[in-house]
């Protein structure tokens, strides 16, 4: 292919509104174009690098006994109201109406087809185990887009559903979907990890993400340095290492004046204390019912923890003039210490004496608090999020790392929410009516497309895995108006074009600094230069991307030896 005949449009400078680097590269080496928030356009090398991903997704759904289906991305409104999801993901879904005036939605997701679908069609459990995928386009109204393809309105999803007779087909069929991830993940290049995660909207009992590690990643994660116990941050339990009680002998608390001291640094600062030793209150209103959640000063409660100990529908932070009239007064002054409302305290607090609370009157705190002697304490939950240095909940002897990282894949087992729910059953061995146990298994392939690049990237630009590479070589010819420089570079773009390989051709009448730059930007694997000083020398320039070596051959010899660059690329991505 000739580059004056793609569309490649190549930008110099960064733009203003990509802030990570996975995002300006995607736009500046002419991979996508924005519409608007949240929606793009993928460009011809875009679009060739998301087809050969979404190639590698499909053999390995298909080698894992998934097959592959298409449904619509639009559903009758009805069938989420039938699971209960309407609600739930109310606002997560593009809602449209027909001419007739039927409500319609647009899928974020598609548990509710599949599983209307298999109740439909699979009557006997002769038919299970099955597993059925599509690799289709999903909409969520994302409260921030942001980050290109990392945080879409609209864009391409691997989903999996699998049906199984009992709890060994399960796990099988999670097992075959975790093995066929780790394999995908790897083809692509990508270095993952996956994690213990939070089931959330999904309601089921086991689930994985797998991350990749990215400080731009917009999930918190921690792992153990001394076992494999890793998990996302609203599922990790930290143990907490540090004092409980802060008192040598037994004392009353106290009210202290506090003046303008709010935050918890400033009133750690003022007590010239950890924050450890402060109890955090912040009060919440769940499903309208307002409560106040206890946390330790050095803590944040995590939100997701918390819905999930309520098992709450709706829960948010109350406004001001709701604390107020709960604690009598201003924000930054609530204690737990006589309040009128349930207190959830975090585990991490259990024991805690001699503590620093808010007292309920502006401009003071309470000292020497005793929460089993002092405060009514509805429900002790691990209602807050790890943190790093804390000790591993499973192996007890590490220590918990911190992280951060790109959900690329979810693993999901449902149970029978949605059989259940859209009237999914089976005749069993012994004509009895059951059940079908259920997992979902997602894949977000744009978003994992944009994570290659955030992995795999330098100053200059882009450095494609040879397995997604949109083309595998670039021939360069430095001076296109010299005869023999574009003699050789398009003989030798035609014999491996020939040979099977996917090849640009940089013929652009360009200054070569310009041409290097944006093949650098574009970061395919191999580059060919070929210019008239080597060809002087009886020779053509071979550099890797990845490393920057640099080999030379001569030009007969040069297809064979692209070849085996080529082939040695793919050796060592297999690894
Ligand atoms: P997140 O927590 O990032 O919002 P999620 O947990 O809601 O994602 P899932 O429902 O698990 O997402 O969807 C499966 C996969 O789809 C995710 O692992 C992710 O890779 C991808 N994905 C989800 N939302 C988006 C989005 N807005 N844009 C691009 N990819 C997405
Ligand atoms: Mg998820």
């Amino acid at each position: 292919m000739r580059w004056t005949q793609q569309l490649i449009p190549t930008l110099r400078e960064v733009p203003q509104e990509a802030e990570i680097a996975s995002h300006q590269l995607l736009l500046r080496a002419g991979l996508i174009r924005k519409l608007a928030g949240g929606l793009f356009t993928f460009l011809p090398l875009g679009r060739r690098a998301l087809r050969k991903l979404e190639q590698i997704v499909r053999e390995e759904m298909d080698r894992a006994g998934a097959l592959e289906i298409l449904m619509p991305a639009m559903h009758p409104q009805e069938l989420w109201e039938q699971t209960g999801r309407f609600q739930v993901l109310r606002d997560v879904m593009f809602k449209i109406k027909d001419r007739q005036d039927r409500n319609l939605v647009l899928g974020p997701t598609h548990e509710e087809v599949v599983t209307d679908l298999i109740a439909h069609e699979v009557q006997s459990y002769r038919q299970l185990p099955i597993n059925l995928y599509q690799i289709q386009t999903k909409f969520r109204d994302e409260i921030r887009p942001r980050f290109g393809l990392m945080r879409a309105k609209e864009f391409i999803m691997k989903d999996a559903y699998s049906f199984d007779a009992d709890g060994a087909g399960v796990e099988r069929s999670y097992q075959a979907m975790y093995a066929a991830y780790e394999r995908i993940f790897q083809r692509c290049g990508l270095r993952t990890k996956a994690v213990e995660a939070d089931s959330g909207a999904m309601g089921g009992s086991a689930s994985h993400e797998f991350m990749v590690l990215a400080d731009a990643g917009e999930d918190g994660l921690v792992e153990c340095d001394a076992c494999a116990y890793a998990a996302n941050l609203d599922r990790a339990e930290g143990v907490s290492r540090g004092p409980r009680v802060f008192v040598d002998a037994e004392q009353l608390t106290a009210v202290a004046p506090t003046p303008s001291r709010r935050t918890v640094a400033e009133v750690a600062a003022f007590f010239q204390t950890p924050p450890a030793r402060l109890i955090k209150t912040l009060i919440y209103v769940a499903d309208a019912q307002p409560l106040a959640v206890l946390v330790p000063g050095n803590r944040d409660v995590n939100e997701i923890k918390l819905q999930r100990a309520l098992q709450a529908t709706t829960l948010a932070l109350a406004d001001d003039a709701t604390v107020a009239r709960v604690t009598g007064a201003p924000a930054g002054f609530a204690g737990p210490v006589g309040l009128p409302v349930p207190i959830f305290a975090d585990e991490k607090l259990r024991g805690y004496r001699g503590a620093i609370a808010g007292a309920n009157q502006p401009d003071a705190h309470r000292v020497n608090v005793d929460l089993e002697r002092d405060v009514r304490v509805a429900a002790f939950a691990d209602l807050s999020n790890a943190l790093e240095g804390d000790g591993c909940p499973r192996c007890g002897a590490g220590a918990l790392q911190a992280r951060r990282g790109i959900e690329v894949g979810h693993v999901f087992k449902l149970g029978t929410k949605y059989s259940e729910a859209l009237g999914a059953g089976y005749l069993d061995a012994a004509g009895q009516r059951q059940t079908p146990l259920m997992g979902c298994y997602g894949i977000g392939v744009t978003r994992t497309l944009q994570a290659v690049i955030e992995q795999s990237h330098d100053a200059n630009g882009i450095v494609w895995p040879i397995a997604l590479a949109p083309y595998a070589v670039e021939v360069l010819p430095i001076n296109v108006q010299h005869g023999p420089t574009m003699q050789t570079a398009q003989a030798l773009t035609a014999a491996l074009e020939q040979a099977g390989l996917d090849v640009l051709l940089d013929d652009r009448d360009e200054r070569p600094g310009v041409k290097f730059k944006d093949a650098d930007l574009l970061g395919l694997p191999i580059r060919v230069n070929i210019g008239e000083k080597s060809l002087a020398k009886g020779v053509v320039e071979i550099k890797l991307r990845h490393s920057g070596v640099l080999t030379t051959a001569a030009p007969e010899q040069a297809p064979a030896a692209l070849q085996a660059c080529v082939q040695e690329l793919w050796r060592s991505a297999a690894g």
